[in-house]
């Protein structure tokens, strides 16, 4: 692994609604500069959003300064298509490839959760450790994995996106009863993906589909705290449906740190019960907590950026 710590890098860290845009002078640090409405729409107009921020920002820095980009989507390391259901303006285009052309520049291109797990891996609370996967526990479930300070991107990009692929259990008993793990149809296509249960939103569809009734992530988690029975019981199904799938994970990779991203992050006390269910099924024991939240829960994608955009 080559790392040139001392040049500067530019970073953006594209979403469906923004682009955040920052200048790197070192590794895992980044100063945000400007943030931008995303022209999802339009290949072309995106070009030129991006032309304008490294003009407006480029003084003082030689022109053909590297670009790095953290990006809702699946990257294909073979294509370098992305497949982003939010930014459909990137249909068709190879991004780093045709980016670097237009922009005379080297780009990089990596997914967002694959940045967060970069950023963890390197300056975070996985920081120097072999084998770390970032995990997203957001809106939906997404991750990435690194392994030895390179990022493994996988056939299509799809390394580490433990959301997809069904949930094989069936019932869970919660208070001596036997409760039927509702298997609902995803957005990839497929049924039964850990991602309908599994995030915040999945959170929510549990806890309605145990009682009946409609909370936020937020309401479900603060009424677990206050032991409030119902809310005690979604938490219960929820960990047991989360954990059971994350030990597998790490059973598969060999992981030394989970280090957790996204919404739920933000709640120590639901990632210290997910970690102490985890580690009741792992393979090999681990004294030191095992999954844990990352320290770049909000910035992870520039400060994973900065760190893409200095290896080769
Ligand atoms: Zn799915």
């Amino acid at each position: 692994m080559m790392v040139n710590t001392g040049t500067v890098v530019f970073c953006a860290d594209i979403g469906g609604s923004f682009i955040k845009f920052g200048l790197s002078r070192q590794q895992g640090e980044v100063t945000e500069l400007a943030r931008v409405a995303t022209p999802a729409q339009s290949w072309d107009e995106f070009v030129l959003a991006l032309q304008a921020l490294l003009t407006e920002h480029g003084d003082g820095h030689p022109e053909d300064t590297p670009l790095a980009i953290s990006t809702a989507g699946l990257v294909s390391p073979q294509s370098g298509e992305v497949m982003a259901t939010n930014i459909p303006g990137f249909a068709g285009h190879n991004l780093a490839a045709e980016l670097s052309q237009v922009l005379k520049r080297r780009v990089s291109v990596a997914n967002d959760a694959d940045c967060f797990a970069l950023a963890e891996a390197h300056v975070g609370e996985g920081m120097g450790l072999p084998i770390v996967v970032g995990v997203i526990l957001g809106t939906g479930v997404g991750g990435g994995i690194v392994f030895n300070g390179q990022l493994v991107r996988g056939h299509g990009g799809v390394a580490g996106e433990w959301g997809h692929g069904a949930i094989t259990r069936t019932e869970l008993v919660l208070d001596n009863n036997l409760v039927r793990i509702p298997r609902l149809p995803c957005g990839c296509g497929q049924t039964g993906c850990l991602d309908m249960l599994g995030g915040a939103r999945g959170m929510e569809r549990l806890h309605h589909e145990l009682h009946q009734q409609s909370l936020t992530s937020q309401q479900i988690i603060s009424g677990w705290q206050d032991e409030d029975a119902q809310s005690v019981l979604t938490i219960e199904a929820w960990l047991q449906l989360v954990g059971e799938p994350l030990t597998l994970l790490v059973n598969i990779i060999g992981a030394t740190k989970v280090v957790v991203g996204g919404g739920l992050a933000t709640v120590p006390r639901l990632i210290a019960a997910l970690d102490e269910r985890v580690r009741q099924s792992t393979l090999h024991s681990y004294p030191q907590p095992l999954v844990v939240p990352g320290k770049f829960v909000s910035q992870g994608g520039l400060v994973g950026a900065s760190v893409l955009g200095r290896q080769r």
